[in-house]
């Protein structure tokens, strides 16, 4: 799978070659933990889980097939010379920790100063997605969201704010439910000028 291979050195920084097994083994590891829970893959009503399991491990890890450059690719000149803010905010994204394997569930709200160009909106939701899809830390989706952009696009600045709940830590250990995290990554023009952080925020929280 080259496109794997591809996409892997933005999460993997080594030199491995990734092999992915077969569906086969992924239903054979699926029984393993299901014993390890404590269950038998053997009663009826779990008997098809191992397959719906790998099914679904594709579709929630998507992201490792998709490259954010193809995405980011096409963008627009024909602007009437706009310069200013353009903001996405409350884009939802489900994600997966990487230390546990449970969900994280947020929002991303992603703000760029163009510099004649920009993209199509839904193009922001999407590379969201790309890294919502694979296992992550909230801290990394940050910045690759807003390195991605940065590198694609070339903006005066890059704005990312993530607000997420992490399942890890509302389901199992401290057990704090409701307990939100902020991250936020700025290039750019937002990174050098605070005043631009500050309208940056204002418009995110702005109803
Ligand atoms: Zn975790």
């Amino acid at each position: 799978m080259d496109a794997i291979v591809k996409n892997f050195p933005q999460v993997v920084e080594s030199d491995r070659v990734l092999d992915r097994p077969s569906q086969k083994e992924a239903e054979d590891a699926v029984r393993v933990l299901l014993r390890w829970a404590g269950d038998d893959p053997q009663r009826e009503g779990l008997l098809d889980t191992p397959a719906r399991v790998a099914k679904a491990y594709r579709e929630l890890f998507a992201g490792y097939d998709m490259n954010p450059e193809d995405v980011l690719g096409r963008t627009f000149e024909e602007v009437s010379g706009y310069d200013d803010i353009v903001l996405v905010r409350d884009i939802p994204f489900y994600s997966h920790c990487e230390h546990h394997m449970v969900p994280i569930i947020g929002k991303a709200h992603v703000g760029y100063l163009p510099n004649g160009r920009v993209l199509g909106l839904s193009k922001i939701g999407r590379v969201v997605e790309i890294f919502g899809r694979r296992l992550q830390t909230q801290e990394a989706m940050t910045a690759q969201i807003a390195n991605a952009i940065d590198d694609s696009l070339r903006p005066r600045g890059v704005a990312v704010m993530i607000e997420a709940e992490h399942m890890c830590m509302a389901m199992r250990g401290v057990q704090q439910q409701g307990a939100s995290t902020l991250t936020t990554t700025f290039t750019g023009a937002f990174k050098a000028d605070p005043a631009e952080q500050v309208r940056f925020m204002t418009m995110v929280r702005s109803r």
